[in-house]
């Protein structure tokens, strides 16, 4: 064995990776852990909106193409802890009924291979490990659990309670949103969360956001078995001669090429450039991409139909965490309309820089300021669907060129009219119906959607399934036709659903775990105890 030889490499720390990690770091076995970032530096800019939301500062700074071979600037975020590191911890269950086939008016959501009492007990661990702060028994769509949520969920701010009693007094059930972050509410003084306004988008400065790196990574690596090794690029996977199984990992460091290899290899670099990964990895016996006999790597790409709807009010918003509401009372349709609308919550308190970087010309009379200081930031989700022909492929100078044509728009037109309509029918005491001028959308860049660059919420290029004709992945998210590659990102999904997507990824990450310590030979008694993260 060469100092090279790994019992399991993963590559990439997001969701998948990082989760996964933590969840074999006390099996004894050798882990490499591959990540092509770094760390995100602990700097004062990590709380500026100019920095963070106008400039992009910690975006990945490469360019993809598009379906039109236009340059596409991803929003998306290389560093120890993924994606996670930025995002705004909503922590959702997918229900029950998106693990079986459902109607859309776009088509039809195919059923997934395993179904949610599958991985019921994974995302009680899940949450547990992010340390979720939640209600069970508020959302109308929840699916069953034995267990309560860890943390009593994050109180919802004067202004967002209102509108919580606004939208029950009219017969929905509005509910708070289950979120992970490290807030103790009962012993401010204590608490790692100081409850601020840079949460949804940004890094947390106080490391106080469950993320991948704080929960995970930091905690895998306190075991002397696993390694982890930044700013190191997977170029390619390479195969033995047979074509079954990966013998080698190409990683790029240091400016060096360097090879290491191990029994198991895990790629999770986000479904965007896990796909990649698998396609850049062409080689004879796996002429269309390694493990894509199938020719399905990188397509039937979905990363959701997101709005931002800013809702403004006479009466002023002063809420500093603002992402403690959902509604799903529309998420599988209404009388009126039969089928899945989606999901409604808040994204983080929008300012006034945050809006310059959408320049809205809307709301006459209004500054950006005062426009910041009266809006409700509304973000409403609803599920695109599976389409081949959605694809990630690549193209000139090994470019990601990803190709989208939205779906199922629909329903979130019609997601937006209910939104609209629950706002005409609330009543403030002092401006009565009339508090709310107008609802209008906008994103952070143009138009009123998240535009193809917001790829947060990517998924599905590496579905799982039964079918090696139809799937990339087994139930245990092995290839289909490799019997040492494993993929445990966003790629699995084999449909969207319309919550946000990363405690399905870390749950689904902790099952497969579960399946490669079988595979490994690690028995539970053996496992030392993993060092949980404090509050
Ligand atoms: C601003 C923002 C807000 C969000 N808010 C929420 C939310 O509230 N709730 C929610 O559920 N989801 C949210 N998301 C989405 C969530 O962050 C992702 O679903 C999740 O992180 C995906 O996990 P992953 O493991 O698939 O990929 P990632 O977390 O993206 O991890 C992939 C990792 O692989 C690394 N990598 C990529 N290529 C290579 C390579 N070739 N070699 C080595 N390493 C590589 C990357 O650097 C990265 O660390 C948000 C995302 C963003 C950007
Ligand atoms: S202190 Fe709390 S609210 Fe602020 S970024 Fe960190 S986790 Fe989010």
């Amino acid at each position: 064995m060469t100092d090279n030889r790994y019992d399991v490499i993963i590559i990439g720390t997001g969701a998948g990776g990082g989760t996964l990690a933590y969840h074999l770091a006390p099996s004894g076995k050798r882990i490499l852990i591959l990540e092509r970032g770094d760390y995100v530096p602990r700097e004062k800019a990590n709380w500026d909106p100019q920095l963070v939301n106008v400039d992009a500062h910690y975006n990945a700074k490469e360019s993809w193409l598009d379906k039109d071979g236009k340059d596409l600037h991803p929003h998306t975020n290389y560093y120890v802890g993924g994606n996670t590191k930025f995002y705004g911890a909503a922590l959702f269950r997918l229900r029950k009924e998106d693990f079986g086939e459902l109607r859309h008016h776009g088509g039809i959501s195919p059923a997934w291979p395993i179904s949610y009492d599958d991985l019921e007990p994974y995302y009680t661990q899940a949450e547990n490990l992010y340390q979720v702060h939640g209600n069970r028994g508020e959302d109308p769509t929840e699916p069953p659990s034995n267990s309560p949520y860890p943390w009593p969920a994050v109180s919802h701010e004067p202004r967002i309670q209102q509108l919580s009693d606004d939208f029950a007094r009219s017969g929905l059930k509005p509910f708070h949103v289950p979120v992970g972050v490290m807030l103790d509410e009962r012993n401010p003084h204590k608490s790692r969360c100081i409850r601020c306004n840079t949460c949804d988008g940004f890094a947390c400065l106080v490391g106080a956001k469950s993320d991948a790196q704080v929960v995970c990574i930091d905690e895998a690596i306190k075991y002397p078995n696993v390694t982890l090794l930044t700013n190191s690029l997977v170029e390619r996977l390479e195969t033995d001669s047979s074509g079954r199984e990966v013998k080698s990992v190409v990683v790029e460091r240091n400016s060096r090429l360097e090879t290491y290899s191990a029994d198991v290899i895990v790629v999770s670099c986000g479904a965007i450039n896990s796909a990649a990964l698998l396609l850049r990895s062409a080689n004879d016996k796996h002429p269309r991409g390694l493990a894509n006999n199938s020719d399905i790597v990188g397509r039937h790409y979905m990363g959701h139909t997101n709005s931002v709807m800013m809702a403004i009010s006479k009466c002023p918003n002063p809420t500093i965490f603002q992402k403690t509401l959902g509604v799903n009372d529309f998420y599988f349709g209404s009388k009126d309309f039969e089928y899945p609308m989606g999901h409604i919550s808040f994204v983080g308190k929008l300012d006034a820089i945050t809006l310059k970087a959408g320049a809205p010309a809307i709301a006459p009379n209004f500054t950006l300021d005062l426009m910041a200081k009266h809006s409700l930031d509304f973000w409403l989700t609803s599920e695109d669907l599976p389409d081949p022909n959605n694809r990630v492929t690549i193209g000139r100078d090994g470019k990601i060129v990803l190709t989208y044509t939205p779906n199922n728009l629909e329903a979130h037109e019609r997601l937006q009219g209910k939104l609209k309509q629950a706002m005409k029918q609330t009543n403030c005491s002092m401006h009565g119906h009339e508090c709310h001028q107008g609802l209008f959308g906008r994103n952070l860049y143009v138009g009123q959607r998240i535009p193809l660059a917001g790829v947060a919420h990517q998924n599905g290029t590496i579905r799982f399934g039964h079918d090696p004709k139809t799937s990339v992945l087994d139930v245990n998210c092995k290839a289909h036709d490799i019997d040492n590659l494993y993929v445990v990102d966003g790629s699995f999904f084999p449909s969207s659903a319309a919550v946000n997507p990363a405690l399905t990824i870390m749950a689904n990450a902790m099952r497969v775990g579960d399946h490669l310590m079988k595979r490994l030979g690690v028995s539970a008694t053996k496992l030392e105890q993993p060092v949980l993260a404090q509050a």
